[in-house]
C-alpha cells in the first residue's frame, strides 16, 4: 500500500509519501506560502545509488489545489518521481488537530467527519479549517483513494473526567466543550508504542510518562497503554514551557496585563503564544542557541534552562503521582532526543523514584544503528527505563491510515 499523509496549515502543506511494505519514506516536502506573492515547492527524494535527485519550484501558489498538483507533479515526475500516476496514490492520512470529544481514534473521512472536524472549529480556529481545505482538495483530487483522518487529541480522549475536567462552571463543559483535550496524541502514542516494543513487553502491561520536546512540548501519562493525564489544555498553550508558549501561568495574569498594562485581549494572546517560553526568557526559542548562550556565560540563557527543566521535573512527579508506578520514562522531539542536559537537569533529583540516568549513556550522540535509533540512558539495574526514542508523527499517520482501512475491509 502506498500512503501519501498530508498535514495542511493555513499557507503550507507539508508531506511524506509511504511505501508500507517496506515503512519506507519514498518522498517528502513542504508547498509554502501558498497564497502570497512568492510561493515555494520542496520536494525531497534519494533516486538510484543514493543519488539526490531533489527539486525546488518557486512561484506563486494561488491555493491548497494548486499546491497539492504541484506535488502530485513532482510525484509522478520522470526525474524526481516514484509513482507512474495518481491512482497509484492507495490512500491518503490527514493531520487533523482538534477531534473534539467526537473522534478517540483514527477514521475513515466520508460526509458525517468532514461535518464533525467542522463543528470542532472554535476550539483549534487555526488549525481545523486549514486541515478540511486538505481534506476537501484531497478528496476532489484522489476519489478513488480512502482518506483517514487522525487527530492529534484522539489519544487522550481516554483521560478520565477528574483530569480533564477545569473547576469552572459545569455548563461550560456541556455547551461550549470547555475541558482539557491534550495535543500531539500522535507523537505520545508512536514512542509509546515503539518503547513497548523495545522493552519487549506489551503495551498494556506498561505505566509509561511520555515527554515530547519539540517547538510545542508536552507529557503524557500513560497506564497500562492507556493515556490518563497530559500536560496541554483546552489549547496548546497549558503545561511546559516551550519555544515561544508559557504553559502554565496564573490565570488571573491576563486580568493584570490588561489593568496595568493596558494589554488588548490580542495583545495577550501573543504575549503568551508568542514572545513567552524560552524566547520570552532569553530571546531565542531555539534551543540549540540556549544552549549555546548558557555555555558562553549567558545568565538568561541559565535561567531559561533551569524554569524550562523544572517543569518538566514537576510534571514527572506528578505524572509518577497519579500512575502509582512508572516502567518508563520516555524522551522525544528535537529536544528531546538532541538536548542531554535538559534531560539530565529535568531527572536530577529523582533517584529515590528510581528515575536515575546514566551520564555516559546520556551525553553520547544519537546514534542511528540501534533499533529504530531508540536509546536507553537509565543505568541497567534502573527501576525505571529512561529512554530516548526519535518520534515519527508521519510515520504513525499512515500507520493509523492503513490501520483502519484493513480493519474496514476485514482483511
Ligand atoms: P517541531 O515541534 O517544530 O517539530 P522539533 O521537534 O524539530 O520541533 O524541535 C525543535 C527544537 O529542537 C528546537 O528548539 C531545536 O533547537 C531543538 N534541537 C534540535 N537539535 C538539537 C540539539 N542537537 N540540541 C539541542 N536542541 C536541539
Amino acid at each position: 500500500m502506498k500512503i501519501l499523509v498530508i498535514n495542511t496549515g493555513s499557507s503550507s502543506i507539508k508531506y511524506r509519501f509511504f511505501d508500507m511494505e517496506r515503512q519506507a519514506v519514498l518522498a517528502s516536502g513542504v508547498a509554502e506560502k501558498i497564497g502570497e506573492a512568492e510561493g515555494m515547492l520542496t520536494h525531497k527524494r534519494l533516486g538510484e545509488q543514493g543519488k539526490d535527485v531533489s527539486q525546488t519550484k518557486q512561484g506563486v501558489i494561488a491555493d491548497h489545489r494548486q499546491g497539492l498538483t504541484m506535488i502530485v507533479e513532482c510525484l509522478v515526475d520522470k526525474a524526481c518521481g516514484v509513482i507512474g500516476h495518481a491512482s497509484e496514490i492507495d490512500a491518503v492520512g490527514h493531520r487533523v488537530v482538534h477531534g473534539g470529544e467526537t473522534f478517540k481514534s483514527s477514521v475513515i473521512i466520508d460526509a458525517a467527519v468532514v461535518k464533525a472536524v467542522r463543528k470542532n472549529i472554535p476550539l483549534a480556529p487555526l488549525h481545523n479549517p486549514s486541515n478540511l481545505t486538505g481534506i476537501e482538495v484531497a478528496q476532489s483530487m484522489f476519489p478513488h483513494a480512502p482518506q483517514v483522518a487522525v487527530f492529534d487529541t484522539a489519544f487522550h480522549q481516554t483521560i478520565p473526567r477528574k483530569a480533564y475536567l477545569y473547576a469552572l462552571p459545569f455548563a461550560l463543559y456541556e455547551r461550549q466543550g470547555v475541558r482539557r483535550y491534550g495535543f500531539h496524541g500522535t507523537s505520545h502514542a508512536y514512542v509509546a508504542d515503539r518503547s513497548a516494543r523495545y522493552l519487549g513487553r506489551p503495551l498494556d502491561a506498561l505505566n509509561m510518562i511520555t515527554v515530547h520536546l519539540g517547538n510545542g512540548a508536552s507529557m503524557a501519562a500513560i497506564e497500562r497503554g492507556r493515556c490518563v493525564d497530559t500536560s496541554m489544555g483546552m489549547t496548546p498553550l497549558e503545561g511546559l514551557v516551550m519555544g515561544t508558549r508559557s504553559g502554565d501561568v496564573d490565570p488571573a495574569l491576563p486580568f493584570f496585563l490588561a489593568d496595568h498594562l493596558h494589554m488588548s485581549l490580542k495583545a495577550i494572546d501573543r504575549l503568551l503564544n508568542q514572545e513567552s517560553g524560552l524566547a520570552g526568557l532569553c530571546g531565542t526559542n531555539d534551543m540549540r542557541e540556549v544552549m549555546k548562550a548558557r555555555a558562553a556565560g549567558d545568565e538568561h540563557a541559565e535561567i531559561a534552562l533551569e524554569v524550562y527543566c523544572y517543569r518538566i521535573k514537576k510534571y514527572i512527579g506528578a505524572y509518577y503521582a497519579v500512575l502509582g508506578s512508572l516502567d518508563a520514562l520516555v524522551f522525544t522531539g528535537g529536544i528531546g532526543e538532541n538536548a542531554a542536559d535538559v534531560r539530565a537537569l529535568s531527572c536530577r533529583g529523582l533517584e529515590r523514584m528510581g528515575i536515575a540516568l546514566d551520564a555516559e549513556a546520556n551525553r553520547r550522540s544519537p546514534d542511528r544503528t540501534g533499533p529504530e535509533g531508540i536509546r536507553e540512558i537509565s543505568p541497567p539495574d534502573g527501576a525505571v527505563k529512561v529512554l530516548v526514542v526519535p518520534t515519527n508523527e508521519e510515520l504513525r499517520i499512515a500507520q493509523e491510515t492503513m490501520r483502519v482501512i484493513v480493519k474496514r475491509d476485514g482483511r
